[in-house]
């Protein structure tokens, strides 16, 4: 059967090396060539997310698992946090800081809009241990400016911490230039893998707040206690064992990982913008219109889309008919209006044209006219 083009954001198309990678026979976990190989990976991750000082920690668990362990090892129960709320996966940080005993402040603007960094420093100015920001929430496809928000938090001392998960691979992203003390990620996303591994990159700030922690970490796996010894280890090219690592996984990891580092994270980035904005061109020659409105507010990873008028959830099946996948709405107020397109990891211009001539052709329009737009921003 021919498998679809999966355009949705997450998980996405792999390249067959990565592929071949994961379907090889498991290595063991102490052996010297998974060493060596996990070894590899982490060192790259520090590449990918431009965080030289920084310390990666790579799990079996999806992207909420990421969260869970950058919210659980630093705060305690009563701490202050505030967190930038852009759409449904920041409203699950808050959910996370809430089990985790924190008291929070939610700073919210309307859908599809980023708050205004005077409402935050309102909030941070009542004292604060952690600010959370998404940096692309794929329940809306706003894209937050990292940088601006991680400066004023440490104005105030707080520590930054970063859901990258539809952002880190794709979306320009300096985690130490930009001083943010965590940031996580799933593999699914811009990395390129298919789903299952967890990943997080603490700084020394981080790591200091860890360290001072006067209360254990309540959940066992996630407690970076065992995480991280073993994680140094594998950076030392030494065996060791916590909990057994998906072993397939990190190897598809590493070589992913190896193919965005020979691409260049610049030249990375800006392939995404390119193809994004490409996409969004095309889009809009259709008459249609995104949730944020405004050019700096739209993610390079993703493209969030209304329906046009008489045109209902159905047209995500009929695009899918077509031969290609995109996915519904999530953001609960306007869940039945939008649908999402994802375009990240390998998606080349080929891509985006097949899925806009699917979306053209679902909406009955015959003029080619999005081709055509992002064709034209594509070759300029
Ligand atoms: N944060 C963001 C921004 C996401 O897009 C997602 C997944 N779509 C998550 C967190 C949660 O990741 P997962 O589904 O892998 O648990």
């Amino acid at each position: 059967m021919k498998k679809s083009l999966l355009m949705i954001p997450g998980p996405v198309e792999v390249d067959s090396n990565v592929l071949e990678v994961l379907g090889r026979p498991p290595l063991g976990h102490t052996s010297s060539e998974f060493i060596e190989t996990f070894g590899a990976c982490l060192e790259g991750l520090l590449t990918v997310f431009a965080a030289p000082d920084g310390l990666p920690v790579v799990v079996a668990g999806s992207g909420t698992l990421a969260m869970e362990m950058a919210l659980s090892n630093v705060v305690e129960r009563g701490d202050r946090a505030v967190v930038v709320e852009t759409g449904l996966f920041s409203q699950r940080m808050a959910d996370i800081l809430k089990r985790c005993g924190a008291e929070i402040e939610v700073v919210r603007a309307e859908v599809g809009q980023v708050p205004e960094l005077k409402m935050v420093e309102e909030a941070l100015k009542k004292g604060a241990k952690v600010l959370t920001i998404t940096h692309v929430d794929t329940s809306t496809g706003v894209l937050v400016p990292v940088k601006e928000f991680a400066q004023l938090a440490h104005r105030f001392d707080s520590l930054v911490i970063v859901d990258g998960v539809c952002a880190v691979g794709g979306q320009e992203f300096r985690q130490a230039e930009w001083d943010v003390d965590i940031c996580l990620t799933g593999s699914q996303k811009a990395l390129a893998v298919p789903p299952g591994l967890a990943l997080v990159i603490a700084r020394p700030r981080a790591l200091e707040m860890f360290r001072r922690r006067k209360t254990p970490v309540s959940s066992y796996y996630i407690d970076w206690t065992f995480w991280l010894p073993i994680m140094q280890s594998y950076l030392d090219r030494k065996p060791a064992y916590f909990s057994t690592p998906p072993v397939n996984l990190v190897a598809a990891l590493g070589e992913s990982v190896h193919q965005i580092i020979a691409e260049g994270m610049e030249a990375r980035w800006s392939r995404h913008q390119k193809l994004s904005d490409a996409f969004k061109a095309g889009i809009t020659a259709l008459g249609l219109k995104q949730i944020p409105a405004k050019k700096e507010n739209q993610a390079a990873t993703l493209t969030t889309i209304f329906y046009p008028e008489d045109v209902d959830a159905s047209l995500v099946k009929r695009i899918s008919k077509l031969g290609v996948e995109v996915a519904g709405g999530l953001y609960p107020t306007i869940k039945d209006r939008y649908f999402r397109v994802g375009h990240m990891g390998s998606n080349g211009i080929g891509e985006i044209l097949q899925t806009l001539s699917a979306i053209e052709k679902a909406l009955s329009i015959t003029t080619g006219a999005g081709v055509g737009a992002a064709n034209r921003v594509w070759l300029r």
